[in-house]
């Protein structure tokens, strides 16, 4: 019972224009925002109930001049998440490789953690204009050993999937300790 009063920060990392507010916003619900100007982030909190056990997540939405922050500042977005979420667009390959770089800086920052990460290809609604398949998404996820899944935050596909599945991570990881 006292577990799932514990707060995991869930943080959305990926290039600009993948996705991530329209992700986190699905989630956002009729909540004031949290929002610290300075660090150009949003926070919203959000509850979900995944196999009959609720589990509050705060998901931090990075903005564009957050991701420029060194990893050694300890406001670094690489180092306040409990949890992350890598998101790509498929119609952008460029966003597919910076993915990459993201989960090895994580893995340098966050060494000795083992931390939940799912790798995201955001907008699969956008079939005409696809560059990443699903099995380049697949591969580069065993690669970087993380969980994968496509998602469109437009069309809200596979988004409760997402977050449920960090759910479902972050206890995993609860479990083992
Ligand atoms: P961020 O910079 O990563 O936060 O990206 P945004 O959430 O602001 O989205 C950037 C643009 O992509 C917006 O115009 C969104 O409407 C669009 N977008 C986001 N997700 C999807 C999706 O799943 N499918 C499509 N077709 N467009 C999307
Ligand atoms: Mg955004």
């Amino acid at each position: 019972e006292g577990a799932s009063n514990i707060l995991f920060k869930v943080v959305l990392l990926g290039d600009p224009g993948v996705g991530k507010s329209c992700l986190a916003a699905i989630f956002r619900e009729d909540q004031e925002k949290e929002s610290s100007e300075h660090q150009q982030q949003e926070v919203y909190e959000c509850t979900l109930t995944v196999d009959g056990e609720d589990t509050t997540l705060l998901v931090v939405d990075t903005g564009e001049s957050e991701a420029q922050k060194p990893n050694g500042s300890c406001d670094s977005p690489m180092r306040l998440g409990n949890a992350y979420i890598i998101v790509y667009s498929v119609t952008d390959r460029a966003s597919f490789e910076s993915a990459s770089e993201l989960r090895i800086q994580l893995r340098r920052t966050r060494q000795a953690e083992n931390i939940p990460i799912i790798l995201v290809g955001n907008k699969a609604d956008l079939v005409r204009s696809r560059e990443v398949s699903v099995e380049e998404g697949r591969a580069c996820a065993v690669v970087f050993d993380c969980k994968f899944i496509e998602t469109s935050a437009v069309l809200q596909l596979n988004v409760q999937e997402l977050f449920e599945g960090m759910v479902r991570q972050i206890r995993l990881r609860r479990e083992g300790t």
